[in-house]
């Protein structure tokens, strides 16, 4: 009871200390947010992964999306009549292939071949992955195609994330929905793991198309990395081409998705850091005035 009191009056006299902290803990965490400075003191480019979505159904449309410059990452649908190839065209020119997992959806669209539903027990869901890993070379990690109900549900997640914690591969959350716990069972199975910022061409229209691109540039110069998520539109590609090599002089850099789960991670701990010596350094003035208003 003593004690409750005392710490609220320590409470009260620390206002306006724990006021300022608060706001140095914020000025902190977004230093840390910012772009990384290199060891040369240089200010290193923000990284962007671009992911390519949805391919496999039509040749020369996901052709034109495996050939798009620099280091983009092609993410195919399982058992789709060019997916084979395009994978390994894409692995061909360098780019790191992903299996583009059909889960369920929410408004019950039919499920694509090679897809998980809410009916796929545990072991069923093993078979299917293995089954679409067997038939789609040099997959480096999964993201989710739809997956509007499966990705709330924390059972078949962590089923599915148990399965790529198995085979060593990431994951990235397209966020389908904004109820999905998939990045909190990967982390929670220590799967490498990173979530979509944007779709770049949600709406297929070119003003939505650079405005999705300004704002994923916008939030890459702001907290150091993006993910963004596009589709093999043939006006998608046409922006792409065009925007892709002038990525440098807007301080972006293209990179891996690893890359990205890699900064992300790094910068995680770093806030995790900072939060704790900020709570050190309460605790420290704390007991300062404590001792100085006994
Ligand atoms: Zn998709």
């Amino acid at each position: 009871m003593t004690d409750d009191r005392s710490r609220t009056d320590a409470g009260r006299l620390l206002k306006p200390l724990r006021k300022s902290l608060v706001l140095f803990v914020f000025a902190s965490m977004a230093a840390a947010g910012t772009v990384e400075i290199s060891s040369g003191h240089e200010p290193s480019p923000a990284i962007m992964a671009i992911i390519i979505d949805d391919l496999g159904h039509r040749y020369l449309d996901g052709l034109r999306a495996v050939q798009l410059p620099g280091q983009v990452t092609c993410s195919v649908l399982p058992k789709t009549p060019f997916g084979r190839k395009l994978a390994i065209r894409a692995n061909e020119l360098g780019k790191q292939v992903m299996l583009h997992l059909p889960l369920a959806a929410e408004f019950g669209e039919e499920l694509e071949a090679g897809g998980i539903s809410l009916d796929t027990g545990q072991q069923a869901m093993q078979r299917i992955v293995a089954d679409d890993l067997d038939w789609l070379p040099f997959v480096a990690g999964v993201n989710n195609h739809r997956g509007s109900l499966l990705t709330r549900h924390p059972g078949h997640m962590r089923w599915l994330m148990g399965i790529l914690a198995s085979r060593d591969l990431f994951f990235v959350d397209s966020r389908t929905t904004p109820h999905t716990v998939a990045i909190q069972l990967a982390r929670e199975q220590a799967v490498s793991a990173t979530e979509r910022d944007i779709f770049l061409d949600h709406e297929l229209n070119e003003d939505a198309i650079r405005q999705a691109l300004a704002q994923a540039i916008d939030m890459a110069l702001q907290k150091g990395s993006v993910v963004v998520i596009a589709h093999p539109h043939p006006l998608t590609m046409e922006i792409l081409e065009e925007v892709i090599p002038a990525l440098p002089l807007q301080g972006i850099r293209l990179s891996s998705v690893p890359e990205v789960i890699r900064y992300r991670e790094r910068h995680r701990s770093a806030r995790r850091q900072t939060l704790a010596e900020a709570a050190r350094e309460l605790a420290g003035r704390d007991a300062y005035i404590q001792s100085a208003n006994p």
